[in-house]
């Protein structure tokens, strides 16, 4: 998944643009400019919960064409003394990628990182949409001998990779105590590289204060079941089939996250489904309030985005959203009853 995806040469988020309707998949804010709004209003909220530092980082973590920040940073002029103290801090390995969020963020001042750990030290407000997902991911399969690693090989007569096992039993406590009973073929996905960045960010949060939200798809409880999907314009493919051709993510397991954050020091909010989230932070209004400026199509357009982001049959359940405060800070908008 490492190579498939982040190959300098071949990888799929080292090449062109992958978002959007012309490219593999669409997200969130390529379907309603609501959704960075809400998101940079919800930053400004946490900023001032923590007691409006005079300098923040703002931090987006995998920012694909940068239309969440563009929509972010409009909504934070309506408050200005936030909007001053943005720091603006993009994590993006694409080149092409990064070229696009210069277009689109200019004329903002934007820092590129390739980790979260060059981003200087401070208070820091986090923001990661689809991210996780696209982080690699061991998966392990229950064969007669007992949990084995799943791993990809060479079928040289094919000549083209093929699933494999590996003959070691995995290290212990890989595998949760209670998955001692998985029926055979069960399959087991686990994130060390998540867990890890999880954790990170718990530190960084309960050492110099701020935030994270974490929105993505995902299970709330860790489970068994293969979630690994390749996605080219729009339609599933094989996973290993032409290999660096399609995205490749699996489902975000958010109780690993949240062990792992709560391990760092730090403390999570739900996660709590992203229709629920982003009603509670006023999205419908919001698109009522644009439609009545709009040309009747933009109107329509606008409603029916905001209902594709909340409605359970499209966006509203499977995708969850997740915050990550210091130990003792108060709620963040939308995670008063998480
Ligand atoms: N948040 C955006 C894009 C999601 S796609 C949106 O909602 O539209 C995933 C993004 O993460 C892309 O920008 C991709 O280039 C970036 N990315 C993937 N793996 C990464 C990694 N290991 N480090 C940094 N960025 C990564």
């Amino acid at each position: 998944m490492a190579i498939a995806l982040g190959h300098p040469e071949h990888g799929y988020y080292r090449k062109a643009d992958p978002i959007g309707r012309a490219g593999d998949f669409i997200t969130a804010p390529e379907i309603s400019q609501v959704f960075g709004e809400i998101i940079g209003l919800w930053s400004a909220v946490v900023w001032r919960q923590a007691g409006a530092p005079p300098t923040v980082r703002l931090v987006e973590l995998g920012p694909g064409r940068g239309t969440l920040m563009a929509d972010a940073l409009r909504a934070a002029e309506t408050v200005p003394e936030f909007r001053v103290a943005i720091d603006l801090h993009l994590v993006e390995t694409s080149p092409a990628l990064r070229a696009r969020q210069r277009e689109t963020l200019a004329p903002h001042t934007v820092a590129w990182h390739d980790t979260t750990e060059t981003v200087p030290p401070g208070p820091a407000i986090f923001i990661a949409n689809e991210f996780f997902d696209a982080l690699p991911t061991d998966q392990y399969i229950r064969t007669e001998g007992g949990w084995r690693e799943r791993c990809v090989d060479f079928d040289e007569a094919a000549g083209k990779p093929a699933f494999s096992v590996s003959p070691a039993e995995p290290e212990a406590k890989t595998i949760p105590a209670e998955l001692d009973d998985a029926p055979q073929n069960a399959i087991y996905e686990h994130s060390p590289i998540r867990d890890e960045l999880a954790a990170a960010l718990g530190r960084r949060i309960a050492a110099d204060g701020g935030a994270a939200l974490i929105v993505d798809y995902g299970h709330a409880r860790p489970g068994l079941g293969e979630t690994l999907q390749a996605v080219r314009r729009h339609r599933p493919q094989d996973v290993l089939d032409d290999v660096g051709s399609a995205d490749l993510t699996t489902h975000v397991d958010f109780a690993a996250l949240a062990a792992a954050v709560t391990g760092a020091g730090a403390r999570t909010w739900g996660p709590t489904p992203q229709g629920a989230f982003l009603a509670a932070l006023g999205a419908e209004q919001r698109a009522e309030a644009l439609s009545a400026r709009a040309a009747p199509t933009q109107a329509a357009d606008l409603r029916s985005g905001v209902r594709r982001l909340i409605a359970a049959d499209g966006m509203g359940t499977l995708f969850k959203a997740m915050a990550i405060t210091a130990a003792g800070a108060a709620a963040p908008p939308g995670f008063e009853t998480a």
